[in-house]
């Protein structure tokens, strides 16, 4: 059972293969999840989020934006040059915010750096745009158009004042019915609205969901981890097999021991861990 952690019987070749496809880092003192940080006892620098993926054999990282103070995210420009600086470690995913100009600004940037954007972010239940706005329209024909997936903030938002209505995972299926050639990432897997996204990842062939951001401790935190774990492994049997699930931390939200303990607690075969950890990362977004 305890195949892809530090001390297991696997061989090193497939221990290497772990890929974190929802991370985030800026660098700076106005970043809304250094709050996270200090919770987790994390520095929350580029050599730490380095080093700990390799000390846990994290070979690829998908880095996205991390809101600042005042609910901005950090410029796009930002997560690239961190990517730059990581030695091919993190791969940038491109933030959309929900205006005419932020779109426009958003592609300009993808296609200067079309050989390393891996995907792009929208941060429903963040902004005031639902996942069907006609905002965004432009943003989905380029993204089909460039096989890049959209990733979805879904779910339980960090602040008080997210919109559920908006970022309610539901949201997504009308937008996966008229849009069969986009791929979709839904963040958090929907957390609490677990039924909801493995209803959705089983009837769209474009829609998968990570396991990012779960686990965030506290009062029951191990009766809490033991509910995820099933909540999981039975979204898992639904949709009756792994391969729309991705593995992701949401580091410095969830520290990586604990994402990685929630992938080793599912009741499911050691071949669909290896989906979730990097088989389905990999496929879906060409690493
Ligand atoms: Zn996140």
């Amino acid at each position: 059972m305890n195949n892809y952690f530090p001390g297991s019987d696997l061989s090193e070749e497939r221990l290497q293969e772990i890929i974190d496809a929802h991370t985030h880092l800026s660098e700076r003192r106005d970043d809304a999840l250094n709050r996270f940080a200090r919770k987790n006892g994390l520095r929350y620098t580029l050599d730490e989020l380095l080093g700990t993926m390799r000390r846990y054999k994290i070979v690829r990282g998908l880095l996205l934006s991390p809101p600042l103070q005042g609910g901005v995210p950090l410029p796009n420009e930002e997560v690239i040059r961190l990517c730059a600086k990581s030695g091919g470690m993190l791969a940038p995913v491109i933030t959309v915010e929900p205006s005419a100009k932020e779109v426009k600004a958003a592609l300009k940037l993808a296609e200067k750096n079309r050989s390393v954007v891996k995907a792009f972010k929208v941060r429903l239940g963040y902004v005031k745009a639902s996942a069907e706005n006609p905002v965004f329209d432009r943003l989905y024909d380029y993204a089909e158009s460039e096989g890049l997936p959209v990733l979805f903030h879904t779910g339980d938002t960090v602040f008080s004042n997210g919109d559920l209505a908006r970022s309610h995972p539901l949201t997504l299926d009308r937008l996966a019915n008229k849009r069969e050639e986009l791929t979709i990432v839904l963040c958090h897997f929907g957390n609490p609205w677990f039924e909801d996204v493995a209803e959705l990842i089983y009837k769209h062939p474009n829609v998968y969901a990570d396991i990012s951001g779960l686990t965030t401790g506290g009062a029951y935190a191990e009766k809490y981890a033991e509910w995820l774990a099933r909540k999981i492994s039975e979204a898992i049997y639904f949709a009756a097999g792994a391969e729309k699930i991705i593995f992701g931390t949401d580091y410095p939200v969830t520290k990586h021991s604990e994402t990685l303990a929630l992938v080793k607690r599912l009741e499911v075969d050691e071949g669909d861990k290896e989906k979730i950890l990097w088989r389905n990362a990999e496929r879906v977004f060409g690493l």
